[in-house]
């Protein structure tokens, strides 16, 4: 179990811009490989779609930015490989946004 009072410091990363502390904190990073563990490293995508590939991003599906609360939701994470996850984001947003590389970034 997080703090209530870490869990406040967290979403107060993401409101006020520094995403990536959020993504390189420790209650992510334990998250993200449940997440992963959860979906059987496999991109749960492609694996929709018949295919076979493996989970290179863990990807919110509610975006971490409009709804930080569900930041640390496992039933907001899916995992993805890097090529569905960008699919997803350029689907998502008007505004282009950065490829993504082997980190979850949004
Ligand atoms: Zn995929
Ligand atoms: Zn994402």
């Amino acid at each position: 179990m997080i703090k209530p009072e870490r869990i406040q410091q967290l979403h107060s990363h993401i409101n006020s811009g520094e995403l990536m502390k959020f993504y390189k904190s420790r209650e992510w990073m334990s998250l993200r490989k449940e997440a992963l563990k959860r979906d059987n490293y496999e991109c749960q995508l492609c694996k929709a779609t018949g295919r076979y590939h493996k989970a290179e991003n863990v990807h919110h599906m509610k975006e971490v930015k409009t709804h930080p609360h569900l930041s640390l939701t496992l039933s907001n994470l899916q995992c993805l490989c890097i090529k569905c996850h960008n699919e997803v984001h350029d689907r998502l947003e008007s505004v282009r946004a950065p490829k993504f590389t082997n980190e979850e970034r949004w």
